[in-house]
């Protein structure tokens, strides 16, 4: 078999390629997967009681990037939904990221803007350096709520404790001074209207990509004659584990289906402090579906298993790099992905990425 590009995944990166290549270009396109299904961690599919779910754990599409909005607004609609994370902590629901309304109901007082930015004032600790996720968060709000809301949820996540971690990982959660209670202050956000695996299926919809599933592309590789490679896996499995294998953090899915009509009070509920399990989603309320069941999904984080979460520590960084000369070596190679690039991505970013790889690709 003869393409003129093969492509190593079929999740954004994979999918973003492979519709830029066969439609701009007009190219031939082989996408292999080695999963039974197109769209990658965030495929979703109706269950055995027709609800619509996500196999691994809730995404929630949001970005400020106008070219990326407008790139996936091609293929689908989208159903407005506005993420809202609840976390229960000392017995309450209170709204996370941490805002006027969290501190209020917290503490049982009135905050203002004012009163609040006093508050942390007193409660931060003074640090020259920020060295860790530890230092991002003590430094912002003091150790009182970073042990409430980030210590234990952080070890449970990544089986590390945050001072562990490079900073970049607490950095993506805000403190906020206002009442806005929503997870992404992002100017686009939602869910692809009829789920994500529809709008993945419009992308690819094309007559010069053709898909194989179920295949690991070292299956295919040496049997398909192509002039360029886009690698989306995970890095370190194309180059045979040369330099050791890199560290990820997977998850485990545990799913219900309740004989009820809606669970819980948002569609995500994080618990810091107790379980071992760091959250639960209920799915309906992501896609504002209507059913008279409801199914819910706890996640087990855990270090063996399928690869989805690069570890943001020094080490597993210096590891990286060593792959990452090796793919520099290669011509006619791309890395790139959560997984090929190692860098603990949101979906938008995967697409912009790929949007700009796409421009140096002819
Ligand atoms: P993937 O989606 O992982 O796709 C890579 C594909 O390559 C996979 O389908 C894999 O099976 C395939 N593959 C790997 N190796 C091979 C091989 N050898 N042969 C053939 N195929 C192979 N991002 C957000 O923006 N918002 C969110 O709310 C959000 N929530 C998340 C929640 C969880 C639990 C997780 C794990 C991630 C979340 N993300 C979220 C991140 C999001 O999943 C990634 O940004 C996105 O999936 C990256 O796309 P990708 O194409 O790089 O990788
Ligand atoms: N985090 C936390 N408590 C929470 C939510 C998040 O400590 O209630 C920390 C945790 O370390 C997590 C990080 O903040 O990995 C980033 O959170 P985010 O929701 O962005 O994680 P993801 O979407 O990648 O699961």
């Amino acid at each position: 078999m003869k393409v003129d590009i093969l492509i190593v995944g079929a999740g954004f990166a994979g999918c973003t390629l492979a519709e830029r290549v066969a439609t701009e270009l007009n190219k031939k396109v082989l996408l292999v997967e080695k999963r039974n299904h197109i769209a990658g961690n965030s495929y979703d599919y109706y269950n055995e009681e027709g609800i619509l779910v996500q196999k691994y754990g809730p995404h929630i599409f949001h970005t400020n990037l106008q070219n990326v909005w407008d790139y996936l607004s091609r293929f689908t609609k989208w159903n407005g939904y506005v993420h809202r994370v609840i976390a229960s902590v000392n017995g309450k629901e209170v709204y996370f990221p941490i805002n006027l309304s969290t501190m209020e109901v917290l503490y049982n007082r009135k905050f203002t803007s004012e009163t609040l930015e006093a508050y942390f004032q007193q409660q931060r600790v003074k640090l020259d350096e920020i060295r860790n996720s530890r230092d991002v968060v003590v430094s912002q709000i003091g150790e009182e709520l970073y042990e409430l809301f980030i210590k234990n949820y952080t070890k449970k996540q990544w089986g590390v404790y945050p001072d562990e971690l490079d900073p970049q990982v607490t950095k993506r959660i805000p403190v906020r001074f206002n009442r806005d209670t929503r997870y992404f202050a992002d100017t686009y956000q939602g869910i692809p209207m009829y789920g994500f695996t529809r709008m993945f299926e419009s992308m690819i919809d094309n007559k010069n990509i053709h898909i194989l599933l179920n295949t690991d592309y070292k299956e295919v590789v040496t049997s398909v004659k192509f002039d360029k490679l886009i690698y989306t896996g995970p890095i370190d499995y194309y180059f045979d584990y040369m330099h050791g294998k890199l560290e990820y953090r997977s998850l485990d899915f545990k799913f219900e289906t309740l004989n009820m009509e809606k669970y819980q009070n948002a569609a995500v509920v994080n618990f810091p402090n107790d379980f071992d399990y760091t959250r639960i989603t209920e799915f309906k309320q992501l896609y504002l579906q209507r059913h008279n069941k409801t199914t819910i999904c706890y996640e087990f984080p855990k270090a063996e298993g399928d690869p989805y979460y690069p570890i943001p520590r020094h080490e597993c960084r210096e590891k990286y790099q060593k792959y990452k000369a090796e793919a520099d070596k290669l011509n006619s190679v791309y890395f790139i992905g959560r997984l090929a690039q190692y860098k603990y991505l949101n979906m938008d970013q995967v697409v912009d990425e790929a949007l700009n790889l796409f421009k140096t690709i002819t």
